[in-house]
């Protein structure tokens, strides 16, 4: 995801502020800006493009000021403009601020702050706060006082960096749900969305929380708890990290660190606003049909919905690959499709979409790029707001399409009844819990799944296999580990594997079985039945298991332990595992994992 960038000197900050914003490029962005404080009055530079682009035009380096804030903007909230690149002014040009994530209830805010005369020069969910500090300052003056009594306003994810003339000698920095980090040094100090930006200044860092906030000077920093407002004491962290290893974020490959940002993409399209899955879910009931389209992983991310559909809404939705979508379905004005791609800009989707139309029907769709062809082209669209995805294969971005399409199934069985308004709720609550337990399994299973790909790496062929909502995933998994590895990899429901793939089965075959939690009975003791089928055969089996689950350990040659968690969500879990196994498998076969052989990033040619 896109970057923020502050830093509070003695010294003035703009040749350093342009090299946080190089640092952070690695994060992908569409434009970029700064601003900085100088005798009382603040400046801003921004625009479109690549940060020396950038440069070049607006001269960073001319800017003046020893304290300053910095944005590399990946667009969710209007399209890639000069106007909604950050900073953004209050109206009264006596605040600016950076901002990372979504507010979700920034329209809301936007309409209370017009009636009481704000104008709103950018579409952006972002230039809200800007006005609603010089609002709050209205009463409490006192930038701190402001600053907190807005954010107390604010719904969404967010990771904020502010500058005032009010207060010129601080920075007032808050997060949650986006990342934000804090470097110390001697009279400067850093404010960031990762260490990187300032890594060849100081290594000195602490880690922010949610709901801390940050007041920091060149020379002291102060961090307070958002509920108390009261000053917390935190430990400082000091990294090791080589130039290579910082410039990726930390990891070896894009991939890898695309995997490990998924609490956070999942929380992002948990911010969605929910009047935009209305918006769409209201379409599965006024129209006769829906369908859910889109190719590769996208159709994959489909499938799962037409599970979904099926259990929350207790609807049939067909998946329909894209490329096949015009020759198969005769659409017409009574029905409605989804489509969803990552980069919006994928023609056999557009093809589909143009056909859709052509013929009538209500169109969606849900993307990670603000401005794409696709987002122009359907009724309504969603932004899923995963930040770029660099690697080729995707991971992050299905995930979380994955989310916003269990959110619209969701509210779908509400309003067809199926679902009570209270069970529908409460899954918000378990989606944010289970962001956390995407956390827990990278950093605790990554290690086994790492052993387990030096142990398979060089087999040939693999079998991929589940049932029910498990199937689509097991299909998923099986493409993520032919992209990376150049192995094969089928995938196929656990209980087609009897009528006929089984005469594949030997002591050379390995199988990797999705399999539920043993409460999920039905589908646990089906997918059991496929897996004794293969130990008859001799086949190697590979299974995610619970850690408890004695009896099935025996049968396995090797156990992918899942970790007690919802398991309503154990597909997603094991999806995100699953792509862990295919990284750690190329990373053992040495191949080019971020651009693998053959593949392009976004398929726009027919
Ligand atoms: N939602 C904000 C925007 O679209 C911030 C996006 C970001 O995190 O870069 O401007």
């Amino acid at each position: 995801m896109c970057g923020i960038s502050a830093i509070a000197s003695h010294k003035p900050v703009a040749a350093k502020l342009l090299t946080a914003l190089q640092n952070l490029e690695y994060r992908g962005y569409d434009s970029c800006g700064m601003a900085l404080l100088h005798e009382g009055q603040l400046s801003l530079r921004k625009n479109v493009g690549a940060v020396d682009e950038v440069d070049a035009l607006e001269k960073f380096r001319k800017m003046e000021g020893s304290l300053g804030i910095a944005h590399t903007r990946w667009a969710t909230h209007g399209g890639v403009t000069k106007e909604n690149s950050h900073p953004h002014y209050s109206n009264d040009k006596k605040f600016v601020i950076v901002h990372n994530g979504i507010l979700s209830n920034y329209q809301q805010i936007q309409r209370d702050l017009k009636s009481k005369g704000y104008r709103f020069l950018s579409e952006t969910d972002t230039e809200v706060f800007s006005n609603l500090v010089q609002e709050e300052y209205k009463q409490a003056e006192n930038v701190e006082t402001a600053f907190c009594n807005a954010i107390d306003k604010l719904q969404g994810s967010y990771a904020i960096a502010m500058i005032t003339t009010h207060q010129p000698d601080t920075i007032f920095a808050v997060k949650k749900d986006s990342p934000l980090v804090l470097g110390i040094n001697d009279g400067v100090n850093y404010v960031s969305s990762d260490i990187n930006a300032f890594i060849a200044e100081t290594r000195d860092t602490i880690i922010l929380d949610d709901m801390e906030y940050l007041l920091v000077k060149n020379d002291n920093y102060v961090i307070k708890n958002l509920l108390t407002r009261k000053e917390k004491s935190k430990q400082v962290i000091t990294v090791q990290w080589d130039r290579q290893t910082a410039q990726m974020g930390g990891f070896s490959h894009y991939m890898l660190k695309e995997i490990f940002d998924q609490p956070q993409t999942v929380r992002n399209a948990l911010h969605v606003p929910n009047e935009q899955i209305q918006t769409i879910a209201g379409k599965f009931i006024e129209k006769e049909q829906s369908f859910c389209v889109g190719v590769g992983t996208t159709y994959y991310v489909a499938m799962v919905g037409t599970y979904l559909f099926s259990k929350y809404a207790n609807l049939y939705v067909p998946s329909i690959s894209a490329d096949e979508f015009p020759t198969l379905i005769p659409v017409n004005k009574d029905n409605h499709v989804l489509f969803f791609s990552q980069s919006g800009e994928t023609y056999d989707t557009r093809m589909a979409i143009r056909k859709a139309r052509n013929c009538g029907a209500a169109t969606s769709a849900v993307v990670n790029v603000v401005g794409s062809s696709i987002s122009q082209e359907v009724d309504d669209c969603i932004f899923q707001g995963s930040g770029p995805e660099i690697c080729v294969v995707s991971t992050k971005a299905a995930v979380s399409q994955i989310i916003i399409l269990w959110r619209i199934a969701l509210e779908v069985g509400v309003l067809r009844n199926h679902l009570s308004r209270k069970d529908a709720d409460a899954f918000q609550g378990r989606f944010f819990k289970f962001s956390e337990t995407i956390g827990q399994v990278l950093n605790e299973e990554s290690g086994f799944i790492r052993d387990l790909a030096s142990k398979t790496s060089r087999v040939r062929n693999w079998l991929f296999m589940g049932k029910g909502i498990y199937y689509p995933i097991a299909l998923e998994s099986a493409l993520k580990m032919k992209e990376v590895t150049y192995l094969h990899a089928e995938g196929l429901p656990a209980g087609f594997l009897k009528h006929g793939t089984l005469a594949m089965v030997d002591e050379e075959m390995y199988s990797l079985f999705f399999l539920p939690y043993k409460d999920d009975s039905d589908l646990y003791n089906s997918t059991l039945m496929s897996i004794e089928e293969v130990k008859a055969r001799n086949g190697k089996v590979v299974a995610f298991c619970a850690e408890d689950d004695d009896e099935i350990k025996k049968l396995l040659d090797f156990g992918l332990i899942i970790p007690k968690t919802d398991p309503e969500l154990t597909p997603l879990i094991q999806l995100i595992m699953a792509q862990l196994f295919s990284y750690y498998s190329a990373l053992n076969l040495g191949l080019n994992i971020d651009k693998p052989r053959n593949l392009a990033k976004s398929v726009t040619v027919g």
